[in-house]
């Protein structure tokens, strides 16, 4: 049996994962026997998400009468009705639906009529409240297929401490992190020196462990000194894997996020609100202010550079999540560089032999590594800034 459910949460508490915890118990109290559970994201560009546009889905061994009461019974109690976002949904089914409402809600944008018409049509349990958007999302949840997939070990907050800060030993998380790396991903940014894992909102959730395997997020717990953890769950999930890219076959449309190949046509320009624009084969890309020291590698990119881009294509422009510079172009040096040991002006060594100082002893042999400040290879946007969805590179170069 699978049990799905989304949009129970609101900005001011709650958390759909955590319902999903609740009512997972609750199934088992009854009798039921929990099989896996998952967290599944959605198309990160739909407008009316709450947070991750994350829904979740129990599978298990029971009856869908108990299921559907239980659901019932908890999103009664916990959903958070007053907010007009929130609209909630679950579905049962006994059999997992065909992925093709999964792949759309992922890549695409759905209507809740075209997702009661599938639910109709396989004979599912389900009730959507207030406009009822929830049931797009537990829909999609329940027939996800994973062709490659993550974990997250989401630990959960006592109720009595929600709203509170959260109380833990950072040393702790920079350790597990220290230990884990790349195995778990996304426990501790060593540029900006802070945890990533831990979020700041008034939901119930006190850290989330990403990783390759139910093994590697529970050890990179062990380490984690905190406040005390009420309950948690390992989800599988679609986490870090890219699943939401697509081609752009025929050109980009809104709302969808895309891979492509192509040639810097312009190079980057600071906008107002520290907005870095470039051009890749005539297509607008942005490294937006949030993205922070992303934009720095980003400056460094010329005409001609051969890249490969990932991000999301919203009101015109890319929404740039990583690029990997395949083929960096040769910059024309104009003046002679700088000497990286006393700062002086440098003149050429001879025609290939790089730079030599007039002032001190520094020389910098490699001509190209004079010229550009930047290297080929894969470049992110910091963790906090990454969607849930994207593959991180630590990823993308375990692959190779
Ligand atoms: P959290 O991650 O904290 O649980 P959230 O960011 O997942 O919150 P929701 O409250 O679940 O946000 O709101 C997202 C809403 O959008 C849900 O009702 C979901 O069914 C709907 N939705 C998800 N994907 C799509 C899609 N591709 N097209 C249309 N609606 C969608």
């Amino acid at each position: 049996m699978f049990l799905g459910l989304d949009d129970t949460d609101s900005p001011d508490g709650m958390c759909t994962t955590y319902l999903g915890a609740l009512v997972a118990e609750a199934l088992e109290m009854q009798g039921c026997i929990i099989k896996n559970m998952r967290l599944i994201r959605l198309n990160p560009n739909v407008p009316w998400k709450t947070r991750g546009n994350a829904a979740v889905c129990i599978e298990f061994e029971g009856g869908a009468e108990i299921a559907s009461q239980t659901a019932e019974r908890f999103i009664d109690k916990y959903a958070m009705f007053d907010c007009l976002n929130t609209n909630p949904g679950f579905v049962v089914c006994e059999t997992k639906p065909a992925p093709d409402f999964y792949y759309s809600a992922l890549r695409g944008f759905c209507t809740v009529d075209e997702a009661k018409a599938v639910l109709d049509s396989i004979g599912a349990i389900y009730k959507g409240y207030k406009n009822c958007r929830g049931l797009i999302g537990a829909l999609a949840a329940v027939s996800a297929e994973l062709p490659d997939k993550t974990y997250e070990y989401l630990a959960y907050r006592k109720p009595d401490a929600f709203g509170t800060p959260r109380v833990f030993d950072a040393d702790s998380f920079r350790k597990s992190a220290e230990e884990t790396f790349p195995h778990c991903f996304d426990t501790w940014d060593f540029a900006a020196e802070k945890p990533v894992c831990i979020p700041h909102g008034k939901d119930p959730v006190l850290f989330g462990i990403r990783g390759e395997s139910r093994e590697w997020v529970e050890k990179a717990v062990s380490y984690l000194q905190s406040e005390e953890v009420e309950r948690f769950v390992i989800w599988e999930t679609n986490q870090g894997t890219d699943a939401h890219i697509l081609s752009p076959t025929s050109g980009f449309e809104e709302g969808r996020s895309y891979v492509f190949d192509g040639v810097v046509t312009s190079a980057p320009k600071t906008q107002r609100g520290g907005h870095v624009s470039f051009s890749v084969g005539g297509v607008v890309c942005y490294a937006f202010e949030p993205t922070k020291s992303f934009r720095n590698i980003v400056r460094e990119l010329i005409e001609g550079d051969c890249l490969t881009v990932f991000g999301s294509f919203q009101k015109g422009v890319i929404h740039v999540e990583k690029f990997c510079l395949r083929k960096a172009a040769k910059k024309e040096v104009r003046a002679s560089p700088r000497c990286p040991v006393c700062g002086g002006r440098m003149t050429s060594a001879g025609k290939g032999k790089g730079y030599k100082c007039r002032e001190c002893s520094g020389r910098i042999r490699d001509t190209e590594a004079a010229s550009r400040g930047i290297a080929e290879g894969w470049y992110e946007v910091p963790p906090d800034a990454r969607r849930h969805l994207s593959k991180p590179v630590c990823r993308i170069q375990n692959d190779s």
